[in-house]
């Protein structure tokens, strides 16, 4: 994988005394720093591009975050839910694929931001996680960005993994479509942490996953963590119908399932791909080549365009027929779906959101199965 370098780095004043401040000036030696008072108000003139987005992506600024880091996963109306918490500790991701929904949703505050008072986010985390012991918590820090593709450069995880890994209430899980593991492999997890792949073929990769690690880098990433002692999780979602699809998506969980030992993946999540009318602007302005703005997708409820019901459950059901064949007992739910559509995949859905999360929890006895 080609490590992304950003053209500069801004920071706002007061962030200099961050351990993130230290290791960005340690390991980008290189690239010019600039100290403002204020990141709201640096603006770049030299910026000629109707690509506002995409040359958000090229400068990297470090400045402290004034709100909330900890919060709910806001899901997506009448879908299952999985009872999912998200800590933010960056906005904006330097990779670049063609149906990344942060194009319309970070279109008014598209600058790559690495925010540096991790100790006020892991205070806001430690009280959360200290008032609510019974309650087992699912956290994920890659919503709005990636969770380890910047990772060479913060230092992050060596902030984050030594504080959750001794919480008894929680998993943090790390999703990224990178390979940048090396400073995760010398760390203790104790069993708390997950790191999950993004998972596409190939052919995917290629076509709409710009500047991501290639497949066979995820998956050797994905097994050097599993020997350091890490919970792995897969993330099948985009899945992008094609003609040729299924062969694809088939050979991917067999090369996956031939690498890992699927006894000790944490879980396995499918989703196919959701687009709503004003990210299909973007792509059209920022990817106008990109095959998935061809295929047919309809309107549902919660006003997210996907592939029609029938197509859906299809694709779900063969790619749980692959995945049961290896890997008979683990732990496999579906991203933003109706109930509808998880009782024609599985025969049953989640009577709650809790029911959800509460089965991901390590140990929990499956009802499931
Ligand atoms: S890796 Fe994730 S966050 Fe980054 S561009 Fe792709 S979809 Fe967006």
């Amino acid at each position: 994988m080609k490590l992304f370098c950003p053209e500069e780095v801004i920071v706002e004043r007061g962030s200099e005394t961050s351990p993130i401040y230290r290791n960005l000036r340690r390991s980008m030696a290189e690239v010019p720093f600039t100290l403002v008072d204020d990141i709201t108000s640096a603006t770049d003139r030299r910026v000629v591009t109707s690509d506002y987005f995409g040359a958000a992506k090229r400068k990297l600024y470090l400045a402290q975050h004034k709100g909330e880091f900890f919060k709910k996963c806001p899901g997506s109306e009448g879908q299952v839910c999985c009872n999912y918490f998200v800590i933010n500790f960056a906005s904006n991701c330097p990779m670049d694929c063609s149906y990344c929904y942060l194009q319309e949703y970070l279109a008014d505050n598209s600058r790559l931001k690495v925010f540096s008072n991790v100790g006020d986010m892991i205070d806001e985390a430690d009280r959360v996680l200290h008032k609510h012991r019974g309650v087992f918590f699912r956290i994920g820090t890659g919503e709005i960005t990636d969770s380890l593709a910047l990772e060479p450069y913060t230092g992050m995880v060596g902030e984050l993994i030594p504080y959750f890994s001794e919480q008894p209430n929680v998993l943090l899980e790390l999703k990224t479509k990178s390979d940048c593991v090396d400073s995760l492999l010398d760390l203790d997890p104790k069993g708390r942490v997950v790191v999950a792949w993004s998972m596409s073929p190939q052919a995917v990769i290629d076509w709409d996953e710009s500047g991501t690690a290639s497949f066979s880098e995820r998956l050797e990433a994905a097994r050097r963590c599993q020997e350091a002692g890490y919970r792995l999780g897969f993330h099948f979602d985009p899945m992008i119908e094609y003609l040729g699809w299924d062969a694809d998506y088939e050979s991917m969980l067999e090369e996956i399932f031939a690498a890992i030992d699927w006894r000790k993946l944490s879980w396995l999540s499918l989703g196919v791909l959701r687009n709503t009318p004003g990210l299909k602007r973007a792509m059209r302005e920022r990817f106008p080549r990109s095959q998935l703005l061809t295929g047919e997708q309809v309107l549902c409820p919660d006003g997210k365009l996907r592939y029609f019901q029938p197509l859906r459950v299809e694709m779900y059901r063969k790619m749980v027929g692959w995945i049961r064949r290896a890997a008979p007992t683990v732990k496999v739910y579906l991203c933003m779906e109706s109930k509808e559509v998880w009782q024609q995949v599985f025969g049953f859905a989640p009577a709650c959101e809790k029911e959800l999360g509460d089965e991901m929890a390590p140990g929990a006895h499956s009802t499931w199965l």
